[in-house]
């Protein structure tokens, strides 16, 4: 469910034409569409309704001022991998006590950071992690609210390099350390084990790794308690799929309702860390077709978005639809949308049927909220594009596309070799 929509052949944001935009703010540019967002969140926030919880958004799907800001006003949390994360998600507006902060590296700078704004807690993801933080936990004299994130061993059936909660993946503790893990956090003054976490990996179309996942940290949880050590809060992490092609991924109240089944009579809260099922249908990337490039046999359009904006396709073989944005007629043919980056993995889609469109046109590859401009870089030297929100017939920019002076900051040119 979003609202983008053709209207009588022509894309509309909500109440806003896309072209209009464009023309506007130029392209390449993302646009994000306020009430799909602001309804995803409602929608699977209100799914589990049943049971205390609190739904932080994982801002490593899209982490802009705009959106995160609409995630505090909701009343949401956040989840962070990074100390970049945590100054956005405060700048944000997200309370400290909403956030939660996951990640295999998290630096002594970052956990200092995270200790001092008094986060809700922190995943740890490996004994170094834990003895750093009990270091820290001293030293600040503070009382730090932990978790560990376990590695359920769960196969998720997604893309490997999306799959996080298998034995060969870098993230997460098994169990066997956990539970020696924990009894260590018990000992410690400082360190509070609040909960139990695991995030198993990323666009999961099934509930079946969901429920084996929920089954085995209520297992370990039980453990805990016959140990001495009651934990508050269980993290199930995000990965919920969603809709690129033709997946049917489980709705929200389906996943609610095997989720809860589990943790009826637990006295649990949990916590969960959505990203892509939020935000990925709420926003569109848009680009123009620059050449239509013909050679023996095959069709290239190139247009000027690139690997840099939008990785996915080129990183993962992820699959975005892609539109006219002025609805064509006419019969289709096979091509491949590609950019203008010095690579040949440089492509938005390959062998794709579209109606004709020419030179000048605008395509909407749709489905790019989410790992779309935060993965953006500026390889090629190419400025990243802007971020605009629509919000029923007005629409504001809430990122400005980059300038060559970006391009540049933070460079200075040694001495040596002033002219
Ligand atoms: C990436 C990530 C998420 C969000 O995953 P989605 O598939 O976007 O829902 C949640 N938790 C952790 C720890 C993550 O690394």
């Amino acid at each position: 469910m979003d609202y983008f929509e053709y209207r009588n052949g022509e894309l509309f944001c909500e109440d806003v034409p896309v072209k209009t935009v464009a023309k506007k703010v130029g392209t390449p540019l993302y646009l994000y569409s306020y009430g799909t967002f602001e309804r995803h969140f409602l929608v699977f926030d209100g799914a589990f309704r049943n049971i205390p919880h609190l739904a932080c958004y994982s801002l490593k799907a899209n982490s802009n001022g705009a959106l995160v800001r609409t995630i505090a006003k909701l009343g949401g949390g956040a989840d962070i991998v990074s100390g970049g994360e945590l100054h956005r998600a405060i700048m944000g507006g997200i309370p400290a006590r909403k956030i939660v902060y996951s990640g295999v590296g998290k630096s002594e700078q970052e956990l200092r950071l995270a200790i001092e704004a008094g986060i809700l807690m922190i995943n740890i993801e490996s004994e170094g992690e834990f003895l750093l933080l009990k270091k820290l936990s001293r030293k600040m004299r503070r009382k730090v609210p932990v978790s560990i994130r376990v590695n359920p061993e769960i196969d998720p059936k997604t893309h490997p390099y999306i799959t996080t909660g298998l034995k060969k993946n870098k993230f997460g503790v098994l169990w066997s350390e956990a539970s020696r893990l924990y009894r260590e956090i018990a000992a410690e003054e400082n360190l509070v084990p609040v909960g139990i976490s695991s995030h198993i990996g990323s666009q999961i179309l099934e509930l079946g790794p969901f429920i084996e996942a929920v089954t085995s940290l209520r297992s370990m949880i039980l453990e805990l308690k016959e140990q001495g050590i009651a934990v508050e809060m269980l993290d199930i992490g995000g990965g919920l799929g969603i809709t690129y092609k033709d997946e049917m991924p489980p709705r929200p109240d389906e996943y609610a309702g095997v989720v809860e089944d589990k943790l009826r009579d637990m006295g649990i809260r949990l916590i969960l860390e959505p990203g892509r099922v939020l935000v990925g249908n709420s926003g569109i990337f848009v680009t123009k077709m620059l050449y239509v490039k013909r050679t023996q046999g095959k069709t290239f359009y190139i247009v000027d978005g690139a690997m840099n904006d939008l990785v996915r396709p080129s990183l993962y073989d992820a699959y975005h639809e892609i539109i006219p944005v002025v609805e064509a007629a006419g019969k289709t043919a096979a091509a491949d949308i590609v950019g203008p980056i010095c690579e040949s993995g440089d492509f938005l889609a390959k062998d794709r049927q579209l109606a004709e469109v020419k030179e000048g046109d605008l395509l909407a590859v749709k489905s790019a909220g989410a790992y779309g401009f935060s993965m953006s870089s500026n390889y090629n030297s190419r400025m990243r594009a802007a971020e605009v929100l629509v919000r029923g017939s007005e629409f504001f920019v809430v990122r400005k596309r980059e300038t060559l002076k970006d391009l540049t900051r933070g460079e200075s040119i040694p001495s040596f070799l002033e002219v």
